[in-house]
């Protein structure tokens, strides 16, 4: 059984507090060590990959973020990322 215990993604002090919802619904915390904010699963693998994929196909159908934001309930900085990191890996 793994015990999940909560540290600051910084200082690794466990005494933080929950500080209200960041924007995508993911619990926040505030460290009281270093007074900086966590989150919880910070990264950009908040997304499957099969549902990244389809997102990003539906981008290069319609065109449209306004669209996509709100059909999938992405945010729109994440879809941006992901279309940038896939047009650096795949070069014209
Ligand atoms: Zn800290």
């Amino acid at each position: 059984m793994v015990t999940f215990t909560l540290s600051c993604q910084y200082c690794h002090s466990q005494n933080i507090v929950r500080n209200g919802l960041a924007r995508n619904g993911k619990q926040r915390y505030l460290c009281h060590n270093c007074g900086r904010r966590s989150r919880e699963n910070p990264g950009s693998n908040a997304y499957p990959e099969e549902r990244r994929e389809e997102i990003l196909r539906a981008y290069e159908e319609r065109s449209s973020l306004r669209g996509l934001t709100r059909t999938f309930g992405v945010s729109r900085n994440t879809v941006t990322k992901w279309i940038k990191k896939r047009q650096h890996n795949c070069p014209r």
